[in-house]
């Protein structure tokens, strides 16, 4: 018999989702701008800490916002990340700006702190003070984003924290998104809850926002006839997916649980193996968990590595994928400077990410267990 695949992380409805979408129709708002955006950006704001928010197509599409917004333009200096998906750095690329990428460090496998002062420190001293540092809370997890803020303070760099993968995480009590001068979110089709495609951008400053909805609908000035001033964006959510979001964000926190269920699974199971670690939750650090990875560290096996288990997962029908590869190592930006020690090269190299979804069932946890346990035989 063949068994069903089983995938990394595939969109899960709670059911209220097509009750919203049946509203929007039945209401005919179809059309790009409805009740719905209003709506879902409000729930956003909710969990946001009552700061301002504009729903639009991607977090892609919030994060060329965001530098739109502060400023960015041709051959600025932009630190990001370089351990991240290649939506939080193309568009530094849109606005002709240069990306310079900063490596991870080990606990959070996000942003370290020290390489982004160095960075830091070295463009000023060339005169080329960076307008924006990017940072990520890959997998969830947050970043160490208070060292960031201080960073940010003392040098006076706004920050916009890509947090797409992170809705639901927070420090505390305060929720990714919240930290940076602007927050970007994204609800694509793999994220922790999606509105098939979409994203969002936060801010305290209502006239940012404000700005920004502006420049997300074609910066159409506010006259009876078409009038542009500057150049625009057609970036705002559809209705239809803002509908889908709202009954979305009402089981997120459900989904989170599910996520961290997934976590501990894999936690119980392998994590008292020599050779094999995970993405740390530092103290007062809530993770939502989105995908569990491991790192398999090949020197303590015998012919054991990332790549050996992903075909082994892949021959049963279960899917798992390398981490993101760093943007430092990517053809695209060979030409781009990085600050740091390798280490995202590292834990690249040793990583996988497992499935994770929140719907996974537990056959389906048994089926992974089995493959699992076999290949680290832990019969
Ligand atoms: C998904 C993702 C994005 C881009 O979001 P889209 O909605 O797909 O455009 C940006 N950054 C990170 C870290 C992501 O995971």
């Amino acid at each position: 018999m063949h068994d069903k695949r089983i995938l990394l992380s595939s969109p899960h409805m709670g059911g209220e989702e097509i009750n919203q979408i049946q509203n929007a129709f039945d209401l005919n708002w179809i059309a790009p701008v409805g009740p719905h955006i209003k709506n879902f950006e409000l729930e956003l704001s909710k969990i946001h800490h009552k700061k301002h928010v504009a729903a639009l197509q991607s977090g892609t599409s919030a994060i060329h916002l965001a530098l739109n917004l502060l400023g960015v333009c041709e051959s600025d200096i932009v630190l990001c990340q370089s351990f991240t998906f290649i939506g939080s750095v193309n568009p530094i690329k849109y606005l002709n700006a240069t990306p310079v990428f900063i490596d991870s460090e080990v606990q959070t496998w996000n942003i370290c702190p020290e390489a982004l002062e160095s960075a830091i420190k070295k463009y000023i001293k060339i005169g080329k003070r960076p307008k924006a540092i990017i940072v990520v809370n890959l997998y969830g997890m947050p970043c160490k984003i208070h060292d960031i803020l201080n960073l940010s303070k003392k040098y006076d760099i706004p920050i916009i924290e890509d947090a797409a993968e992170s809705l639901g995480s927070k420090i505390e009590n305060t929720f990714c998104g919240s930290f940076g001068h602007f927050g970007i979110l994204s609800f694509n089709g793999n994220k922790i809850i999606t509105t098939s495609g979409g994203g969002a951008i936060i801010s305290s400053n209502h006239k940012l926002i404000e700005k920004a909805k502006f420049l997300a609908t074609q910066a159409k000035e506010n006259c009876d006839h078409y009038e542009h001033k500057e150049i625009g964006f057609n970036y705002r959510i559809s209705n239809i997916s803002a509908a889908i979001g709202i009954g979305q964000l009402e089981v997120l926190d459900k989904w989170i649980k599910l996520r961290r269920d997934n976590y501990n699974f894999y936690f119980n199971l392998l994590s008292s193996i020599d050779g094999v670690s995970f993405q740390e939750e530092p103290d007062g650090f809530f993770s939502n968990r989105w995908l569990t990875s491991i790192l398999i560290d090949e020197l303590k096996f015998k012919n054991i590595n990332s790549n050996i288990l992903r075909k082994k997962l892949e021959s049963n029908n279960i899917e798992s994928r390398p981490l993101w590869k760093p943007m430092h190592l990517q053809p695209l930006f060979k030409e781009c400077d990085f600050i740091g020690s390798k280490i995202s090269n590292k834990i690249y190299e040793k990583g996988l990410c497992l499935p994770s979804g929140s719907n996974l069932s537990t056959k389906e946890k048994e089926r992974i267990e089995n493959v699992l346990s076999d290949f680290f035989n832990l019969k």
